[in-house]
């Protein structure tokens, strides 16, 4: 698909409903193809005088937006998911040119973004609250809940649409007004939801979109004003850390959805067949550049001969280029592959893959590695990449304590024929989310989140408009 220049070329950024030179006065920052390792197009670098500018309009549009009824906001959000579907094939190819994933993982993505406006539609005009009487007898207690305020909304390269929208629409519906800061990697996708958000009527300056290679300057300028009321991010667990760290200056309400070592645990009883399917979606989709992504294979040594087999049977159908997408940078590409030669002079052993593809863009071979050692880096950082490192158990709870060993706990996955002992992993793992006998936690509807130094607080399902509310209560006689 070719996609129109206005799409690739963003000189500007989008604040206050209109493109507005940055103040910086630096040159763009360019945006590459991964696919072919070469330039895609550009977008505007704000400096720290930039970010204020957009929180000013984010602040200026708060009176206006947070008095609407939450009937107009949850019709303007419905509009945007109606638009974003008119509009599905070209984010689609957007996505695919900046991030480099599959057509198939594109068009996915699109739809996930888009039902995070269809479902908040449905939850702004549900904002709960509490009226009870005093146990005294004295007065009345009631509860209300209130927007946070001027939200910042920080989000990675891996989901670019998704990211955006998990974070935008309950935002919106809660009375909310934004600034959003997609990563430079990706930044093009945020530029056309927010265009696609206007034309769908949301108003100027609840939603602006800036974008800059200063990011620690320019986020710690935004996190320092005193009119920004929260900090809703997704990205790395280091990044997040310096984030809190910054937030605490002014007490600014953090939501964190950082990053992730997901176990991908197969017992005895589990079909193999069934539980390779979920694991080829659990570590294939988006090429692997997932934070729910399956980290670390542990498969029953009854089993893990077939699983092995299977898994390098399905990893090795995959064709580079098509159903196997780059990953995102040549860096990424690079410490992919040493993380295999690592695990490789650790004792591991290639059965598939486990190089760099010969070709332009930055590609890494389906890979699986088995008898991973449980110390080697592959097994306790995020892979991020199209390689599947397993390793076998004998008992569930040596297969508990190697899962929970990790300062991560955001998903994890339990395929099992025996659904009572899946629930029962399920309730022992330390993680936001388990998946039993299935290879997708995502859903608009569940809440999604992690535990330790997965994040902080919940995005989607009921939770997430609640990340952007603040509790009131008034002591009232009559
Ligand atoms: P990252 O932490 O490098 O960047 C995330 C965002 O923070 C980007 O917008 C980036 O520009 C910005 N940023 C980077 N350094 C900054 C700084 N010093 N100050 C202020 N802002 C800064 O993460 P990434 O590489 O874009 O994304 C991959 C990571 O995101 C992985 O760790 C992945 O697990 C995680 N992730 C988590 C979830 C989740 O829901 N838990 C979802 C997707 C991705």
């Amino acid at each position: 698909m070719s996609l129109p220049t206005e799409l690739l070329e963003r000189p500007h950024l989008y604040i206050k409903g209109a493109w507005v030179p940055a103040a910086s006065g630096r040159p763009g920052i360019d945006v590459d193809d991964p696919s072919t390792g070469t330039r895609l197009g550009g977008v505007a670098d704000a400096g720290p005088a930039d970010a204020i500018r957009a929180v000013d309009a984010a602040a200026d549009a708060l009176p206006a937006w947070s008095a609407t009824s939450p009937r107009e906001r949850a019709e303007i959000l419905r509009e945007c998911f109606a638009v974003m579907m008119r509009n599905r094939d070209t984010l689609a190819g957007l996505m695919r040119a900046e991030n480099g994933k599959t057509l198939a993982d594109a068009l996915g993505e699109v739809d996930y973004a888009a039902e995070f406006f269809r479902w908040f539609s449905e939850e702004a005009v549900r904002i709960g609250g509490d009226l009870r009487l005093a146990p005294s007898g004295a007065n009345r207690i009631l509860v209300q809940q209130q927007p946070v305020g001027v939200s910042l909304l920080i989000t990675p390269w891996n989901f670019p649409a998704a990211m955006a929208t998990r974070k935008l629409a309950p935002a919106l519906a809660a009375g909310c007004t934004t600034v959003l800061k997609p990563s430079e990697l990706t930044p093009l996708t945020a530029y056309l939801v927010a265009e696609l958000m206007t034309e769908a009527g949301v108003p100027p300056g609840v939603v602006n979109v800036i974008t800059s290679t200063e990011n620690p300057v320019v986020v710690a300028g935004m996190l320092h004003d005193p009119r920004v009321r929260k900090l809703s991010f997704t990205g790395s667990t280091a990044v997040g850390r310096l984030l809190l760290a910054q937030a605490a200056d002014q007490i600014v309400s953090c939501s964190m959805e950082l990053g992730g070592n997901a176990p991908f645990i197969v017992l005895p009883d589990a079909d193999v067949e069934q539980a390779v399917d979920g694991l080829m979606v659990a570590k294939m989709r988006n090429g692997g550049q997932a934070c729910t992504a399956a980290n670390r294979v542990y498969a029953h040594a009854a089993v893990r001969d077939r699983v092995v087999a299977e898994l390098s049977r399905r990893m090795g159908e995959l064709v580079v280029g098509t159903t196997c997408a780059p990953v995102i940078t040549a860096a990424a590409r690079d410490r992919i592959v040493s993380l295999v030669g690592g695990a490789v002079r650790g004792g591991a052993s290639v059965v598939t893959g486990g190089r760099s593809a010969d070709r332009p863009g930055w590609y890494v071979e389906p890979t699986v590695v088995d008898a991973t050692p449980p110390g080697s880096e592959m097994m306790r950082t995020e892979i991020f990449g199209p390689v599947a490192a397993v390793a076998a158990f004998t008992d569930v709870d040596e297969v508990v304590a190697a899962a929970n060993a990790t300062p991560y706990g955001l998903a994890a996955y339990v395929y099992t024929g025996d659904l009572r002992a899946g629930l029962a992993l399920a309730d022992r793992i330390e993680a936001g989310m388990v998946a039993v006998n299935r290879g997708l936690v995502s859903d608009p509807a569940a809440p999604f989140g992690g535990v330790k130094q997965s994040g902080l607080g919940r995005e989607g399902g009921r939770h997430g408009i609640e990340e952007f509310l603040e509790t009131k209560y008034v002591a009232v006689a009559w």
